[in-house]
């Protein structure tokens, strides 16, 4: 590893785990958190977790699990170049979506809807509630005992609500601190991923054309260039040498407006950067806009199309389905689910939100078929 900036994590000024363990022997503490996040259970069901297209809809589609490297090979990148912490960030992107539910957003807004009397659901938090509770492997402790600041990272957006209930790692969202840079670029970084990877998998499926891409000035750039460079490569290699020069466009203006702000801001320390006024880590101005054209762009073509739509349907209807035949209590539940009748219902909607939530989707597909 690259020597640390002053103002990135080390473990010698983290808030430490929950629990206290002895040191490592042959790591240092981020790469014990890393390993365990990928030893964990949740991590291997990422494999079968919809990105946008689910699982079985094709090979070659992003899942949960290639999306998270993803953004860990970007998020590593630029910490590096910025001397920020490679393996906080790269634990950070390998875990921030554990807590998704199978199908994607359609799974994640039906289960919210389901326990709209209970509390709500919310993959981010159940991301952390993951990592915090869920995991049951160690001797010692529940849940993986992760460093603060890697949960910290893991905790992107937060009700002051739900930030009240969680202690010290709610304390941000009401006193209005930011996180380490490690945790604002590991945000940054599934941006860019998605934005980048949905064009590709949106043209795969036939939704996303180059005429409607064109259009998006953050796209249209490079593949105008590209066309007019290489008029004879195939529509295929046309479509990822855009991409590749659009993602790594998209980074190099990160770290170079990142660079100019920790220089202007001038931050000493992790206090300095908990304490200043704006994120350090941030896209320039005029790329940010094209970026967030690009999000919109792909908002109203793909995540919206009528075929994803029809899954997005579907999806809906089993997760309604699962969660009202375990409420109801009539079913044979899976012994991985302890929930009994007469139970308190808040506890029992939560206990049922925990395994719907960690299913994947082929499972969640054949307890629907099983149930209804
Ligand atoms: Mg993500």
């Amino acid at each position: 590893m690259l020597a640390l900036a002053c103002y990135a994590v080390n473990e010698d000024i983290s808030r430490g785990r929950e629990k206290t363990e002895s040191k490592p022997k042959f790591r240092d503490e981020f790469q014990r958190d890393r390993d365990r996040i990928i030893h964990s259970a949740s991590f291997r069901r990422l494999v079968y977790k919809t990105q946008v297209f689910v699982n079985h809809e094709g090979d070659l589609y992003r899942t949960r699990l290639t999306h998270s490297l993803e953004v860990s090979q970007i998020a590593r990148t630029i910490a590096a170049s910025l001397g920020l912490n490679e393996t906080l960030v790269e634990s950070i992107a390998l875990a921030h979506d554990l807590g998704h539910t199978p199908f994607g957003h359609a799974g994640q807004d039906e289960l919210n809807n389901c326990m709209s009397e209970f509390g709500g659901f919310e993959h981010n938090l159940q991301s952390l509630r993951i990592v915090d509770h869920l995991e049951k492997r160690y001797a010692e402790f529940r849940g993986l005992n992760l460093m603060f600041e890697t949960r910290e990272g893991i905790l992107k957006h937060c009700s002051k609500k739900n930030a009240r209930k969680l202690g010290k790692i709610g304390e941000r969202f009401l006193n209005r601190n930011r996180p380490s840079l490690e945790a604002q670029l590991a945000d940054l970084a599934d941006a860019i991923s998605y934005n980048h990877h949905d064009v590709d998998d949106g043209y795969r499926a036939g939704i996303l054309s180059f005429d409607q891409l064109s259009e998006i000035n953050l796209f249209g750039k490079f593949l105008f260039k590209i066309k007019k460079e290489y008029p004879q490569i195939s529509d295929n290699q046309v479509m990822h040498e855009t991409l590749r020069r659009m993602v790594s466009f998209v980074i190099g203006d990160l770290i170079d407006n990142s660079k100019y702000l920790i220089d202007e801001h001038n931050p000493k320390n992790i206090d300095d950067v908990r304490n200043a006024v704006i994120n350090l880590i941030q896209l320039s101005e005029q790329t940010e806009k094209e970026h967030s054209e690009l999000k919109l762009f792909l908002r109203s073509y793909l995540y919206k199309n009528e075929v994803v739509d029809e899954m997005t349907k579907k999806a809906k209807v089993m997760i309604r389905t699962l969660f009202d035949s375990y409420m109801s209590g009539d079913v044979k539940i899976n012994d991985n689910l302890d929930v009994e009748k007469g139970m308190d219902p808040t506890k029992k909607a939560r206990k049922i939100a925990d395994y719907i939530a960690g299913m994947t989707d082929r499972f969640a597909i054949s307890e629907y078929n099983r149930l209804s």
